[in-house]
């Protein structure tokens, strides 16, 4: 399942659109698999996970 972490409070929650905690809709980040919440340009999955963000 894909997880997503809230920019604001770091809270990791599985609700793609807003973080339950805070409601903050904007700032919702996936999680990488390989290394958590930040993104790494080389990664594969966060590659596509940016593609499918920017909706490219
Ligand atoms: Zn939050
Ligand atoms: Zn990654």
């Amino acid at each position: 399942m894909t997880r997503f972490q809230c920019a604001d409070c770091e809270h990791q929650h599985t609700t793609a659109t807003a973080c339950p905690r805070c409601r903050q809709v904007r700032g919702q980040v996936e999680v990488c698999r390989s290394h958590g919440a930040r993104h790494v340009a080389r990664c594969g999955p966060c590659r596509t996970l940016a593609r499918s963000q920017t909706g490219l």
